[in-house]
């Protein structure tokens, strides 16, 4: 299988200097593999995706070096096949509609629970409110979020694992009690994207034939949500990189918000891609 990388932004905001490390190791990786680099626009969540975002991000990645094969993957393009795989699950009896909103998790959470509320890479580990409370059958609900089933959709004994070679490698090993306890049923559609993160990563990753994820540590746990999608959808699953995260004078991860350290306004200011290659600690390019 071809070794072959992705970048994947979201254009909800500009790219800062995690947003540059990370495109950059994944070029830099698939180069020196003899592989590809691809780019993919992740533009499901519309009101927050802008045209303009996503026009800043080639003008910067183009600048600090990158090439990556046309026609660039958009999320916003591919919704049959989101949909397709929630057909999928939802007529295998996987999925269960939910009302809930995050005021009601939290209050259903918290009545037997003192103290800080359980949280998993999806947010709120969801107490199970509706899921015997609504029927399976009939056509899939459009107008409401979708929750992934967990107790029902994996089988006991059964045991999920993935390759990980970033900052701390090895062979992660999880199973059925691990997810109920620490992701729990997660929401697979959102009301107002017809899909979600976690779904439209893992049916792309497989689409562009991803050999190697390279993306930063704040991932790593949701990953399991991933290789569990991976085994329902059959799925091949790919080998798994969580690099540094880049972290602000305070030790603080950069957000989108913060533009201080956006691509664009060093690019202004009259850096060099070298000068940005120094300030995340990579080894000079090509
Ligand atoms: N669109 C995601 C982000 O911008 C990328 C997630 C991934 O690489 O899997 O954080």
């Amino acid at each position: 299988m071809t070794f072959r990388t992705r970048f994947a932004p979201s254009p909800t905001g500009p790219l800062h200097l995690g947003h540059a490390y990370s495109a950059l190791l994944n070029s830099d990786l698939a180069r020196e593999a003899g592989g590809e680099f691809l780019l993919r626009i992740e533009d499901i969540d519309r009101a927050r995706s802008k045209p303009e975002w996503e026009m800043q991000i080639y003008d910067d990645l183009h600048w600090l070096g990158l090439v990556w094969p046309d026609p660039v993957m958009r999320q916003s393009d591919r919704l049959p096949v989101y949909e397709a795989a929630l057909d999928r699950l939802w007529d295998r009896g996987l999925l269960y509609s939910c009302t809930c909103r995050r005021a009601d998790i939290a209050a259903a959470i918290a009545a037997p629970q003192e103290g800080s509320l359980p949280l998993g890479p999806d947010g709120l580990i969801y107490p199970g409110t509706c899921r015997h409370a609504r029927p399976r059958t009939g056509p899939r609900p459009r107008d409401l979020p979708l929750r992934l089933d967990l107790s029902t959709a994996v089988a006991d004994g059964h045991e999920f694992r993935f390759r990980e070679t970033g900052e701390h490698p090895g062979d992660v090993i999880f199973d059925k009690p691990d997810l109920i306890r620490d992701v729990g049923d997660i929401v697979l559609s959102r009301r107002d994207m017809g899909t979600s993160y976690h779904l439209s990563v893992v049916l792309d990753d497989a689409a562009q034939e991803i050999s190697h994820v390279v993306r930063g540590g704040d991932l790593f746990e949701a990953t399991r949500i991933h290789v569990l999608l991976q085994d329902l959808l059959d799925l091949r699953t790919p080998i798994y990189h969580h690099h540094r995260l880049i972290r602000d004078e305070a030790g603080k991860r950069l957000a989108k918000r913060d533009d201080a350290r956006a691509i664009a306004l060093y690019r202004s200011e009259g850096r060099s891609p070298a000068d940005i290659r120094a300030m995340v600690r990579l080894e000079a390019g090509p």
